[in-house]
């Protein structure tokens, strides 16, 4: 029933627009069998009421056409509106009713020839009405009852037969065109209706292809978690901008490589579904950093790229520091607040590079060379990051098989006490790779990085201990300090491996001296104290190295037990300006808290002497001795003055 309705409205607003489209041509034959019908028959009686019958029926005409012309130019959505309906089908009827006029008026002078000639204008009339006006049903059969029937029933009432026959046909052509007309109006409706449906099926298939494009461009371009660009679509994006400046539509841009600090940390402790919220809520901020200016996208896992046009240094370094300010304020999941932070490191074009994937690269190495330095998070690009990061990459490559390679050794260092007598050695290592000496300070973060320390670790500790156990046939009560990395600490094994050490070369425990930095407080405090502890049960004994330079408190050194501390050689270098009253400090809180001190980096004997007064108890530096090849450092124990009763 709704339906039915739906598709009467269609019909009827449709057949305005068919009718109008119809209606100059329409216009065009009645005008001119008007015109034939009028001046082919005219003569001086009837001259004037014929002259103004055409008049009027032009008049008629002209004001359709120019209604016609109004309805063209009237707007899409006006176009099937009803009173279009009523101003059309007045106008229509009206020529019907002046069709109907000049048949009545001017019978009683109808020659024979003009009797006929007006009906069968007027049957074509209406005849053509038929598909003219088939837009509308109730107007095609309303004009041609006005411009049949009248003349039909004029002529039944006359005496002569064949007049009387003739109206007879004129009511039959009339009913006949009447049930044409529906007919073609019928046609006419299903054609309309069919029309409509195809160009609903089209629309409805256009918004499905809309939404299938979206969806293959979302899936295509956008990153599924974060909704920001991915990486192709970056980069093609990223791309039109370099072009742009390459035929000089731009004066630049820079990119930003932003790589959070420790998600991998919260990814495996609180899982990958609270990683995942935390990556979503981390690029929501990062989308408000995006202008027209700006393009972003995941590049991976927990990192970030951002392409900045506005190129000038302040800019960037202030939009770099909002980032990295935004990014680590904590963000709330579960209930519970997680707090990350964002390394960033940026090139900018032209300055650095053109290219985009080559300015990537370098934004990318500026990001790592200054990952874990804090408190700076931002850092630029520069040529000497790029050599320290193939070096690195070389170094780190090297070092995979520096060990099998035999390449490692160890050299010792003396330490001594304030009567100059050796009472340990520290056991330092040496990596000669290529004919070259690499420093420990440049290999044993990489080794770190890569965690090849815990093996190599446990190399320096048996070559130490194999050492230690020699120095001890001759010189018994000589002390080994060995250098080991927090990350040692972590693997499972480690203290079962000292002690079997121990063990194999037969050394009493508190002769194997571990130096551990000051990192080891700010790690997970229960496993250290529980490993220290269990060898400090063993004898063992431990020292803070390079003390002074991070961030311990001395009570936690005090609950850890700590056996030693070094002072840092940076206070003993400066020690004749204002090292002096904080090595004096250092060691009146060692006699308080109850444990000893070295002074490391001695080199002047100045230094010897200001140390002395202050009562450190033990020395090392290259005043003493520089570090000694084993066999030189078991031959400087041999010579050295006084044999050693009583170690470090
Ligand atoms: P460190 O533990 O502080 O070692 C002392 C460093 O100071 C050594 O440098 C030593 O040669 C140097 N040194 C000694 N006396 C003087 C002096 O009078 N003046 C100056 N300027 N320097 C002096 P080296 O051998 O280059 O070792 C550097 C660092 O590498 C070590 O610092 C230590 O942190 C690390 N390292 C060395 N061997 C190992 C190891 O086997 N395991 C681990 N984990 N780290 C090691
Ligand atoms: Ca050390
Ligand atoms: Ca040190």
């Amino acid at each position: 029933m709704k339906k039915n309705l739906e598709h009467s409205k269609l019909y009827q607003s449709e057949g305005v627009r068919l009718l109008y489209n119809n209606s100059l041509p329409g216009i065009l034959i009645t005008f001119v069998a008007s015109s034939a019908l009028a001046f082919t028959f005219i003569d001086e009686k009837n001259f004037n009421c014929k002259l103004a019958w055409w008049a009027v029926m032009t008049l008629i005409l002209v004001s359709r056409v120019f209604d016609t012309r109004m309805w063209l130019k009237s707007s899409a959505e006006n176009k099937t509106s009803k009173s279009w309906l009523m101003r059309f089908s007045c106008g229509c009827l009206l020529s019907a009713a002046m069709w109907s006029l000049y048949a009545v008026i001017f019978y009683p002078h109808f020659s024979i020839e003009e009797l006929s000639t007006t009906n069968v204008i007027l049957a074509a009339m209406a005849g053509g009405a038929t598909s003219i006006l088939s837009g509308n049903l109730l107007l095609a059969s309303f004009y041609n009852i006005i411009i049949l029937m009248p003349m039909s029933i004029l002529l039944l009432m006359q005496p002569e037969q064949y007049k009387i026959n003739l109206g007879g046909l004129g009511v039959c052509f009339t009913l006949i065109m009447i049930v044409s007309s529906a007919r073609s109006s019928k046609y006419i409706k299903e054609a309309i209706l069919l029309r409509y449906r195809n160009k609903n099926l089209v629309s409805r298939m256009e918004e499905t292809i809309r939404v299938r494009t979206r969806e293959v461009y979302e899936i295509s371009n956008k990153d599924s978690l974060t909704g920001l660009y991915n990486r192709s679509a970056f980069l093609l994006a990223a791309q039109v901008v370099e072009q742009e400046f390459k035929n000089q539509k731009n004066a630049g841009f820079a990119i930003f490589f932003i790589d959070l600090d420790g998600f991998k940390n919260i990814n495996d402790t609180l899982g990958h579904n609270v990683g995942d919220r935390v990556l979503v809520a981390l690029s929501d901020r990062l989308k408000t950093f995006i202008d027209s200016e700006n393009l972003i996208c995941r590049w991976g896992g927990d990192e970030f790229i951002l392409l900045v046009k506005d190129k000038s240094s302040d800019a960037i370094s202030d939009l770099a520091d909002k980032i990295v300010t935004s990014l680590s304020r904590p963000i709330r999941v579960d209930e519970q607040n997680v707090t990350l932070n964002a390394t960033i490191g940026i090139s900018v074009c032209p300055e650095h590079e053109s290219s985009i994937t080559r300015l990537i690269q370098l934004a990318d190495i500026a990001m790592y060379s200054q990952k874990g330095k804090y408190p700076e998070r931002v850092a630029f690009y520069n040529l000497g990051l790029e050599r320290d990061l193939h070096r690195k990459i070389m170094l780190s490559e090297a070092l995979k098989s520096a060990l099998d390679r035999h390449e490692f050794r160890l050299v010792y260092q003396p330490i001594v006490d304030t009567r100059g007598q050796v009472v340990s050695f520290e056991a330092l290592m040496r990596w000669r790779y290529q004919e070259q000496e690499i420093s420990p300070v440049e290999f044993i973060p990489l080794m770190e990085q890569s965690g090849r320390i815990v093996q190599t670790g446990h190399w320096v500790l048996e070559e130490a201990c194999k050492t230690l156990a020699q120095m001890n046939k001759r010189n018994a009560g000589i002390c080994m300090c060995v250098n080991i990395s927090l990350i040692q600490f972590y693997d499972k094994g480690f203290v079962n491996n000292v002690n079997r050490l121990i063990e194999r070369y037969a050394i009493p425990g508190h002769l194997l001296h571990l130096e551990v930095t000051e990192s080891i407080f700010q790690s997970d405090q229960m496993m250290i104290n529980q490993k220290v502890n269990q060898l400090q049960q063993r004898g063992v004994k431990f020292s803070v190295d390079d003390f002074g330079t991070g961030y311990s408190s001395l009570s936690v050194i005090q609950n850890m037990n700590i056996d030693y501390i070094k002072i840092d050689r940076s206070f003993i270098q400066n020690i004749e300006l204002k090292g002096l009253s904080i090595v004096q400090a250092m060691m009146n809180i060692s006699r308080s808290l109850n444990f000893s001190v070295i002074a490391e980096g001695v080199e002047t004997d100045k230094q010897r002497q200001l140390l002395e007064e202050c009562g450190i108890p033990f020395l090392q530096g290259y005043y003493f001795s520089r570090p000694l090849e084993r066999q030189n450092a078991l031959v400087y124990l041999e010579n050295a003055l006084h044999p050693v009763v009583n170690g470090l």
